[in-house]
């Protein structure tokens, strides 16, 4: 089984805490999805039979395309891949576009989930991110898919904002669990350079939360969900009677991947690649039949430090025996040597044969991670 990943490179507007590669000129759109499509066409045979269980339209912000576009789009795929039956097809959307004419559209495609960018059920906090929708867009967006039939809904939120209250995130938190979606993925704010809030961070217009709020945000997140019956598969992925985002899923089991558009990457196990994050110099690419990606072979080492990153993150944790039987010796001693202070704070644990993260290790996951990676 493997994945499909679709960049939709346009937005609207910017939102100040966004790295993605995007843009907010539309001229394009239309060159983009014919361009999309000879991709598509082009790569027919890199997975060779292989079937799709997961599609996925990223971006950007894929709701902007018409519905004939995202028509077209699964109409090329459907004809170049095998495309299971049951496949997930996920669309992110921001609340404001939908409307009651694009989700009877929607409805009308085998589009069978969608990812909504609800990020705060508060207009301050919307505000300071620049989002285009307010808090009644957010919630009636969420009644609107809902009402059109879409069964399968998942929603962003963020927290750790410059001023958050821990009394405003957790009106987010309870405001989300009332919806009864199926899935709630939950990000601290992180400041990437070349975003909005870093300039702020940096000129001291904004400040980062203190760690004990942040810490104490994500703890409410955790105890909130739980309570209302979400499980915890990812640090910051939760789902309600196992509506695991396949996408998502495939990703950290390092199923092979497709990724089309600019910024797109692919994974076959052996490599990645990644297109080019630029939709000029994409489409001029497509057009000149011109090489528009790069690739790197990934040696055992990156392949071990890829498993410690997919696989401590998920409730699935890290297998002593599959680490045993796919890599050498050396990266195993190395594990075992690092997990074993974790496991001393109690900051992992093992169980079976499995290391995971517990509560206070999920965290700082990150830091923990760093310090399983092997390094030459
Ligand atoms: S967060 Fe989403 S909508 Fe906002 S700029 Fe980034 S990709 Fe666009």
């Amino acid at each position: 089984m493997a994945g499909i990943y679709i960049h939709i490179p346009f937005c609207k507007t910017k939102c100040h805490y966004c790295d993605f590669y995007k843009t907010t000129d539309f001229g394009a759109k239309t060159d983009f999805v014919s361009a999309l499509n000879q991709e598509i066409e082009w790569r027919k045979n890199e997975l060779q039979q292989e079937e799709i269980a997961s599609i996925y339209f990223g971006g950007g912000t894929p709701s902007v395309l018409k519905i004939e576009e995202i028509s077209s789009i699964l109409h090329h795929l459907s004809n170049c891949f095998s495309v299971a039956d049951d496949v997930e097809i996920t669309l992110e959307a921001n609340p404001d576009d939908l409307i009651p004419e694009f989700l009877e559209g929607i409805k009308n495609t085998p589009v069978n989930r969608l990812s909504i960018g609800t990020q705060s059920f508060h207009d301050a906090d919307l505000k300071s991110m620049n989002r285009r929708h307010n808090s009644q867009q957010a919630l009636a967006s969420i009644q609107a898919a809902r009402d059109a039939g879409i069964q399968n809904i998942s929603i962003d939120l963020i927290y750790g904002l410059p001023n958050q209250t821990l009394a405003d995130w957790k009106d987010n938190v309870l405001k989300a669990v009332a919806l009864d979606v199926q899935h709630i993925s939950a990000y601290h704010l992180t400041y990437h350079e070349g975003t909005v809030f870093y300039e702020y961070l940096k000129k001291g217009k904004i400040k980062e939360l203190p760690d004990e709020l942040s810490f104490d945000q994500f703890k409410l997140l955790l105890s909130e969900l739980k309570k209302a019956g979400f499980e915890q598969y990812e640090i910051s992925n939760f789902a309600r009677n196992q509506r695991y985002s396949r996408h998502n899923k495939a990703y950290w089991e390092r199923k092979k991947y497709l990724g089309f558009g600019p910024s797109a990457h692919s994974f076959d196990h052996q490599s990645r690649r990644w297109n080019v994050s630029s939709l000029r110099k994409y489409l001029q690419a497509i057009d000149e039949k011109g090489p528009f990606w790069e690739t790197e072979v990934l040696s055992p080492q990156d392949q071990y430090n890829d498993y410690m990153i997919t696989s401590l993150r998920t409730k699935w944790g890290i297998s002593l025996n599959y680490l045993q039987t796919n890599f050498a010796s050396k990266y195993v001693s190395h594990f075992q040597h690092e997990a074993e202070k974790y496991l001393e704070s109690k900051h992992l644990y093992l169980e079976d044969g499995i290391y995971r993260l517990s509560d206070e290790g999920l965290f700082i996951s990150d830091k923990i991670m760093e310090e399983l990676f092997y390094m030459e």
